[in-house]
């Protein structure tokens, strides 16, 4: 017997890092256009990157949505008409709006089905029936909505809900912050969030009851990273929609392990309908493999508190990094080997981990290194081909990872 489970959510900050995502296992990927949306520095999808992604993603039955969640001036509009009508032709399957007003011009302008934007702090069911009346099939809720909340929202406004189960997290109300405009002059609500929330800040004052004056350092706004694994069965008893991954700029590693790790939870579920303890700290295991500041469930279950803020010097936990993709398994008589994109240098003689699409990761020994021409090598370049030996399972995307001293 098959049990239910939601959609697994997953940041595609590039066309490659989406074809990853899906063959690691995402049922769907959110991505930017080159316009209104709130990742400036993310490498935003062309119109021609934007229709191969949505064919990609159509032909192995996975869901395309982008984002348009900026807040919008007057001016702005003047190029959304143009803009939505080629994700219209392209047959994005929805896009992600925060502003009512965009709202409405899409869903007067074009077929597209519109997702409220977590940046719209929609906390309710009140708040949900609304934006189901302005035309939302779909509500991304705030990151401070639990998931019990999360389940009446969805059984008493009657629309698709979906939530954040991991990635970096945004200490204001879904990002309606402006501390990254005055500190750097970096607008969040446009693309160019400093996140000067995870800095140190100096707090001084008097003690209200001793008179005392005081002063410290303090990292007193700075969140640990959302985790939701151990989450799950409350995800799926509470028939959320969707799991969204956050980190469109994050790396390929990033986008493939979270989308493994938690494609393969959620199967497991379907096919057992249950998680074993055994199961869910492998998984966990894994997740600590990207990189990753301490994790938290924040506010999944009950609202976030102090043992959500993460008390340290801005320091990301990395305990693996990416050093390339396969492009070609070869295993033929004369010709057997696996052809790779070299993105990071490795030597003879290392030991590296290829990560297949199921199941665990597969280490090797680099007996040998050799460039297209068949010439051996000692050590490869970044942005080079290179043949390494071959991987039983491996496959074209595959990633190659190696693990970092400690
Ligand atoms: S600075 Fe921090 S709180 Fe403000 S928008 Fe950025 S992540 Fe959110």
């Amino acid at each position: 017997m098959s049990h239910w489970v939601p959609e697994l959510l997953a940041p595609a900050g590039s066309l490659e890092k989406l074809k990853v995502a899906i063959l690691y296992g995402a049922n769907a990927v959110y991505l930017g256009g080159q316009k209104f949306g709130l990742r400036s520095a993310a490498e935003n999808f062309t119109l021609e990157e934007l229709e191969e992604g949505v064919q990609f993603a159509h032909e192995r039955n996975a869901q395309v949505y982008v984002v348009l969640n900026s807040f919008f001036h007057d001016k702005d509009f003047d190029s959304l008409g143009e803009f939505i009508q080629k994700l219209d032709e392209f047959k994005v399957d929805a896009v992600i709006v925060s502003d009512p007003g965009v709202i409405k011009y899409i869903s007067e302008n074009s077929n597209l089905e519109v997702h409220l934007s977590t940046q719209a702090s929609c906390l309710n069911v009140e708040s949900a029936k609304l934006w189901k009346r302005l035309g939302v099939t779909r509500v991304v809720l705030g990151r401070e909505v639990s998931v019990a909340e999360a389940a009446k929202i969805k059984k008493e406004a009657g629309l698709e809900v979906e939530m954040f189960i991991h990635g970096s997290m945004c200490m204001a109300y879904s990002g309606n912050c402006v501390i990254s405009n005055f500190t750097q002059g970096r607008d969040s609500n446009r693309g160019g969030c400093a996140h000067s929330c995870r800095f140190e800040y100096k707090l001084e004052g008097d003690n209200p009851i001793t008179g005392d004056s005081f002063s410290k350092n303090s990292f007193f706004m700075s969140s640990k990273d959302l985790e939701g694994i151990r989450v799950l069965p409350e995800f799926i008893n509470g028939e959320i929609d969707s799991l969204k991954v956050e980190g469109r700029m994050k790396s390929h590693l990033y986008a493939g392990t979270i989308s493994k790790v938690y494609s393969e939870a959620l199967a497991y579920y379907r096919d057992h309908g249950d998680f074993l303890s055994d199961e869910l700290k492998t998984w966990e295991e894994e997740l600590t493999k990207v990189t990753h500041r301490a994790y938290t469930e924040a506010s999944l279950v009950e609202p976030a508190s102090r043992d959500s803020i993460y008390d340290e010097r801005e320091h990301e936990i990395n305990e693996y990094s990416a050093v390339g993709s396969v492009l070609e398994a070869r295993n033929e008589e004369g010709a057997k080997y696996l052809l790779v994109e070299v993105r990071s240098a490795f030597n003879v003689g290392e030991k590296l981990e290829l990560l297949p699409f199921k199941g665990r990761a597969i280490e090797f020994t680099l007996d040998f290194i050799k460039n297209v021409m068949d010439e051996d090598l000692e050590r490869t370049r970044p942005g080079s081909l290179v043949k390494v030996p071959y991987v039983e399972g491996a496959g074209q995307w595959n990633l190659l990872r190696r693990r970092l001293e400690q």
